[in-house]
């Protein structure tokens, strides 16, 4: 199958973050036709880590999610792009790997594999399985595939996850005096939340924060009783001074309760390919027993997650000759680590 077909077939099959299954199973079947030794990887009742490969001993890997955002958007096309939920965050990037291993292939280069990863878009589930088995001992590259615009991505953002909860008193909303506002004091941290400077890092750049959701309240002539809010903090440094910034902040007012963290990651650089560093996090920070890691990709973490989400077909056929020439690159020449 063709690269833009290949892209297409997988992006008509919906899934979702916690529904991979169905798109699992296409890839099994496909990899397997191309005589490819396919293991699925259990990571829950529904959801299996595809695992491919033509040797024991896979030195270079490629690898993506195959979970995406919601909702499902079908693939539309025109001469220049294709639309629709995937085309760059990853089913392209999914596409063109496997067409690279197969041109790799087809010059004899079989020492490669191929990683497909369950709920990278939630908490990067399906990576935190992968990372234990057994084969990742053998591998000493990761080429991971986000929307990177086709540049060498050699530092990305870690992701910090929180949130932060009140807790109030109930009242009769017209006898304020009797209750306590969960979330007024909600407020007043948010408003310390977002004059607060976190810490910076001269390589990675700036910390930033979305206050990404508010929940709270009972009704209109109730006083609140509880309140929170959830943040994502892009990282540039370690957990802890950015817990202990919240932390000291909120001071009694109310609690943070952290969902989950994955820290900045520094990449190899290689010779003769774009380099950058880009803001998103990915599936890299846990799959650290998988080998050095890469990051390189077609179309734009821009348009990913929106409704407009499209990827350029000239970018997918460039993503495969790069993917190419950084295997043979790992395989064969000296490469400087940073
Ligand atoms: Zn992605």
């Amino acid at each position: 199958m063709k690269l833009f077909e290949l892209t297409k077939s997988l992006m008509s099959i919906p899934s979702v973050s916690g529904e991979e299954e169905a798109v699992g199973s296409y890839l099994r079947d496909h990899l397997e036709s191309l005589g490819w030794t396919v293991e699925l990887q259990s990571v829950s009742e529904t959801q299996n880590n595809v695992i491919a490969y033509l040797n024991d001993t896979p030195r270079v890997w490629l690898s993506t999610h195959m979970d995406t955002v919601p909702p499902f958007i079908p693939p539309t096309e025109d001469d220049e792009k294709i639309y629709g939920r995937g085309s760059c965050d990853a089913k392209g990037i999914i596409a063109a790997q496997i067409i690279a291993a197969e041109e790799l292939r087809r010059v004899g280069v079989e020492d490669i594999g191929l990683l497909y990863t369950v709920e990278e878009e939630r908490a990067s589930t399906g990576a935190k399985v992968a990372n234990h088995h057994p084969i990742a001992a053998k591998c000493e590259y990761l080429i991971n595939g986000e929307p990177t615009d086709n540049d060498l991505a050699i530092g990305s953002k870690g992701a910090f996850r929180a949130k932060i909860k009140t807790k109030g008193k109930a009242a009769h909303s017209a006898y304020p005096e009797q209750g306590d506002s969960a979330i007024e004091k909600l407020l007043d941290i948010l408003e310390d939340v977002r004059h607060t400077k976190f810490p910076n890092d001269d390589f990675f750049g700036e910390t930033t924060c979305n206050i990404a959701t508010l929940d709270g309240g009972i009704a209109l002539n109730v006083i609140p009783p509880h309140a929170e809010t959830g943040l994502l903090i892009r990282l540039t440094t370690p957990m802890e001074p950015i817990r202990d910034a919240l932390e000291s902040l909120i001071r009694e007012r109310g609690e943070l309760e952290i969902l989950s963290y994955s820290l900045p990651v520094k990449m190899l650089a290689v010779d003769g390919f774009e380099q950058k560093v880009v803001r998103f996090t990915t599936d890299i920070p846990h799959l650290g027993n998988w080998g050095q890691p890469l990051l390189l990709g077609p179309g734009s973490i821009l348009v990913a997650h929106t409704k407009d989400e499209f990827v350029l077909k000239k970018d997918l056929e460039i993503a495969v000759g790069l993917y190419v020439n950084l295997v043979k690159e790992l395989l064969t020449a000296e490469t400087q680590s940073r």
